[in-house]
């Protein structure tokens, strides 16, 4: 029997793509996407040529990421496929699509570990992968599944790049800031109150970011368990509304000012 044909079809098309970077995580809604979408601007404004692959084919986040909702985008809706279905559209992802000469190609994965990751991983056997990030949030439950995603890694023969900690603490421009005061019927909205009183009284703090811990962090978050499990720390992300909004906006939050409490952490980690 000789060698199998998608995967010598594969190696031939993959030929011309120099990186190829996995972006995982243990449970869905931590930031995967996002970093997926930002780790890709990034690296098209450092001159590369880069593309980006959604393989969570269910539900995927890519194209509103990158603003392009709305043009000519091939979807399904509501799509309810099984295993056999979606290996085979990745397959085509690989072996069909022309990519070009590109620097990198990013493949924004489903989370936890599920078919998609097998076929992506045989696949791509067929050809050499850089490894993968992971990405998850500080909190235990999320941790445990990343535990799950190194292994499968390690069993698979996927280096692990690394594990960034997104939402880590939160981050906000005191003047993004709301100030509600308890009232008998509810809250009541007291920010202008405050800023006027603020700026009376102690103008400096208008310059101030405000940080504060939103998960329990205390048994050490992604940091510790990397160093458990010998893998490199990449690095926090904190939870950045305008973080949030830029990747709702499909924008690169790192050539925008208002971004300034999450771009500079995320450029860090990606010049690692
Ligand atoms: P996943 O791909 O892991 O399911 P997403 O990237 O879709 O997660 O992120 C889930 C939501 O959280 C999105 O609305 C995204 O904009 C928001 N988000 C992700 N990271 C941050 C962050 N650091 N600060 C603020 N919002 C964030």
């Amino acid at each position: 029997k000789g060698p199998d044909p998608d995967l010598v079809a594969i190696a031939e098309r993959m030929a011309t793509v120099k990186h190829k970077i996995l972006v995982l995580s243990g449970k869905g809604g931590v930031g995967k996407s996002t970093f997926s979408a930002q780790l890709s601007f990034a690296l098209a404004e450092m001159d590369h040529q880069v593309g980006l692959l959604d393989i969570d084919i269910c539900g995927p986040s890519i194209p509103k990421m990158l603003g392009l909702e709305g043009q000519d985008i091939h979807q399904n809706d509501a799509v309810i496929w099984r295993g056999p279905r979606k290996n085979g559209l990745i397959k085509q992802f690989l072996k069909d699509v022309d990519w070009g000469e590109i620097d990198y190609l990013v493949v924004d994965a489903p989370p936890g570990t599920s078919d998609e990751h097998i076929s992506i991983v045989q696949y791509l056997q067929a050809t050499e992968v850089d490894g993968a990030i992971i990405v998850t949030t500080p909190q235990q439950v999320s941790l445990i599944d990343v535990r799950k995603e190194i292994n499968f890694c390690k069993k698979v023969g996927v280096p692990v790049l690394g594990v960034v900690e997104n939402m880590s603490g939160l981050r906000q421009a005191f003047t993004d800031l709301k100030f509600v005061k308890p009232g008998l019927a509810g809250e009541i909205d007291a920010t202008e109150w405050a800023m006027n009183y603020i700026k009376e009284k102690a103008p400096e703090l208008l310059s101030v970011v405000a940080c504060s811990e939103v998960f329990d962090s205390s048994k050490g978050g992604a940091e510790k368990m990397c160093h458990e499990m010998g893998v490199p720390f990449l690095g926090k992300v904190p939870m950045d509304p305008q973080l949030c909004k830029a990747a709702e906006e499909g924008r690169s939050c790192f050539a925008d000012q208002r971004c300034s409490a999450s771009a500079p952490a995320l450029k860090s980690i990606i010049d690692k």
